[in-house]
């Protein structure tokens, strides 16, 4: 059973901290929830732990399996069992979607084991038909042109192919309509086992009745401020966040906080203009 130990990680992006101390274990066989506004970090996390070369860790670390990602790259991270199915998904033309998931199966593989084709392709097959996406869409190129929903599903194509043992399902109901959700939602549920722990970032109650979570975390301003069970969904749902500036003691949900600037970098600053 997978592990993932995030412990008091502090990151920044340009001169900015964006995670400011999150701790956040997740287990194979749980279903996290992360909820909370815009513009928190949610994204920001996600990306961290994919290995996003963006963020700077400041402090803290990653843990797999007892095992610190902060030096391994994206590929590394993925082979290890990582997965993210992103907020925007990007398009990548010349580059089918049957090769672009082949590939992605493959290197999962242990070295030297090649991928069995035929039965590559009927798994493939399936998936697309449970997620009611149409064969065509495995040959056109990777997300391009590919509707909100679809980009959405083909993301959960790629995780029911990749099979990862922690996956971070990032608004992964942004731009599904009604009867897309709820297929993105039988399928994310028909994965669950003790084999995959999730983390579903989002900011609706929607997505979370039907992708049921164990654990429901609320992240402001870069921490992960309240834990607790499926109580959390209801309150924010009729609350949104506003009731948590009272309890935090904060007037603003959004607040920014700038990272502190040496003295010596604001003189070498002056100097220059
Ligand atoms: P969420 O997913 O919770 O909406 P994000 O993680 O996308 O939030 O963003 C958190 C904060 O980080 C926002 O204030 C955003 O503007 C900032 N941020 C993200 N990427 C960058 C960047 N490349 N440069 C500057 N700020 C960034
Ligand atoms: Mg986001």
């Amino acid at each position: 059973m997978a592990i993932l130990e995030i412990k008091n990680l502090i990151v920044s992006v340009e001169d900015k901290i964006i995670l400011n101390g999150i701790n956040l274990t997740v287990k194979g066989g749980e279903t996290h929830a992360v909820m909370g506004p815009n513009g928190t970090g949610k994204s920001t996390l996600a990306q961290v732990v994919m290995g996003h070369p963006k963020y700077t860790i400041e402090s803290g670390d990653i843990l797999l399996d007892g095992i610190s990602l902060k030096d391994k790259t994206v590929d590394e991270r993925s082979r290890a069992g990582l997965f993210l199915a992103m907020q925007n998904p990007v398009e990548v033309p010349g580059v089918t979607n049957f090769d672009f998931v082949k590939t992605a199966v493959q290197a999962h593989l242990p070295k030297g084991q090649h991928l069995r084709i035929g039965k590559f392709i009927l798994q493939m097959e399936d998936a697309a038909k449970d997620l009611k996406m149409g064969t065509g869409l495995a040959h056109r190129f990777l997300n391009e042109g590919f509707s909100g929903g679809e980009k959405k599903r083909n993301e959960i194509l790629q995780m029911k192919m990749i099979r990862p043992k922690i996956a971070f399902l990032d608004e992964i109901d942004s731009g599904l309509d009604v009867d897309a959700l709820r297929i993105v939602g039988e399928n994310v549920t028909a994965m669950k086992s003790p084999d995959l722990g999730m983390v579903l970032i989002t900011h609706y109650q929607r997505l979370l009745d039907s992708i049921v979570p164990d654990v429901v975390h609320i992240m402001i301003r870069g921490q992960i401020v309240k834990t607790g069970g499926r109580e959390l969904i209801a309150k924010v749902d009729a609350d949104g966040y506003d009731w948590l500036k009272t309890e935090l003691g904060i007037d603003t949900l959004e607040e920014e906080q700038p990272k502190p600037v040496a003295l010596g970098t604001c003189a070498t600053r002056k100097t220059l203009h």
